[in-house]
């Protein structure tokens, strides 16, 4: 088993226990395993639970979440930012997106991020250190808890792994969150309401898909000449984007390809004909992001009427396309702003 992670008074964090895990920990304390679902439902529902084995999980785990240390609601769309800050005081940002029919939790995976994406705020920090998994859980308990108090008609129906980090870098807390995020007695959210946005780690993403093949991904393209794209993404330079693309063709995945539009760096009719001849065949929905500028950044966003264009281009090519408006971006909340 492996070990669950301690807290600072060397308690295995109750959030930290997939199911398995928490299985083994049982065992491993005279308790029997078949309990760890009434355990889950316990700690994630407040289900009530057996005297002796309540007391025994109530005292023998750490129960502390991290908190909000700053929270913000944008005035144009209700987005809401929160800055979570951990044990040892580093901090994260966490964003609940408010659509129509849909409440959208976007969950950050690390501490910065080492893969220094050229229009992105949180590259700028560089990797700080990995979430653990209870700390990426705990996010959506805040986050819950938050709406519970503040808008109790919405609860959150979706998480996407799009906040700070690349989740692919810390695949045993994504695979461990996941788990328990989704475990039939304590969350219960459907698989299919989540989904990994990645620049693309092959070998990650082939060993994630294995572990959870029915996980919506989202690959960050942004431009589809590959030179091009190893400046705005240099993770292009040691993980192929090609890789990651047959990994999920081979899977027989559907998935969401990122495009964030820059002017005059990517967004051209012949980088619309490149990214159709990239995407040719595959079953794929792009994702076109109007730019959200950062703090001494580079970059300005593409024109309303450059986007249509360059949308027209794609659909020409039979390639389905929708345009992202990122919200939140009045309280730097929208793509590519999160930084602490
Ligand atoms: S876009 Fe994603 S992978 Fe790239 S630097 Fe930002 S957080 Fe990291």
């Amino acid at each position: 088993m492996k070990p669950a992670i301690k807290s600072e008074k060397h308690q295995p964090s109750v959030y930290a226990f997939t199911p398995t895990q928490l299985r083994s920990y049982l065992l491993a304390h005279n308790f029997k395993p078949m309990h760890a679902g009434h355990v889950l439902a316990f700690i994630y529902r407040n289900a009530p639970l057996p005297h002796r084995l309540q007391q025994f999980i109530v005292n023998a785990c750490s129960w502390e979440l991290p908190f909000i240390a700053q929270l913000k609601v944008s005035d144009s769309d209700g987005t809401v930012k929160m800055q979570v800050e951990l044990a040892d005081k580093l901090a994260v940002e966490t964003v609940i997106i408010f659509e129509k029919h849909r409440t959208t939790l976007c969950v950050s995976s690390q501490v910065g991020c080492a893969q220094r994406c050229s229009f992105c705020q949180t590259g700028r920090m560089g990797l700080k250190r990995q979430l653990q998994t209870h700390e990426i859980v705990a996010q959506y308990l805040l986050a819950r808890d938050w709406l519970r108090i503040h808008n109790h008609q919405r609860t959150i129906t979706n998480i996407v792994f799009m906040g700070m980090g690349e989740p692919l870098d810390n695949l045993d807390a994504l695979v461990d969150a996941i788990a328990i995020l989704t475990d039939a007695h304590g969350l219960q959210l459907p698989l299919r309401k989540i989904a990994v946005s990645s620049v693309g780690n092959p070998d990650a993403l082939r060993k994630l898909l294995g572990i959870y093949p029915n996980l919506n991904i989202a690959i960050s393209i942004h431009a589809a000449d590959l030179a091009k794209r190893a400046k705005l993404i240099p993770a292009e330079k040691k993980w192929s984007l090609r890789a990651s693309l047959a990994i999920l063709q081979q899977h027989g995945r559907n998935f969401l390809a990122q495009y964030t539009l820059l002017a005059g760096v990517n967004d051209s009719i012949d980088d619309a004909k490149a990214l159709a001849e990239l995407l040719e065949g595959m079953e794929v929905k792009v994702n076109l992001i109007i730019y959200n500028p950062i703090r001494n950044g580079r970059f300005t966003p593409t024109s309303i009427q450059d986007v249509q264009r360059f949308q027209d281009c794609l659909f020409k090519q039979n390639i389905r396309t929708m345009v992202r408006f990122s919200k939140g971006s009045d309280i730097s909340a929208a793509c590519g702003q999160l930084f602490v």
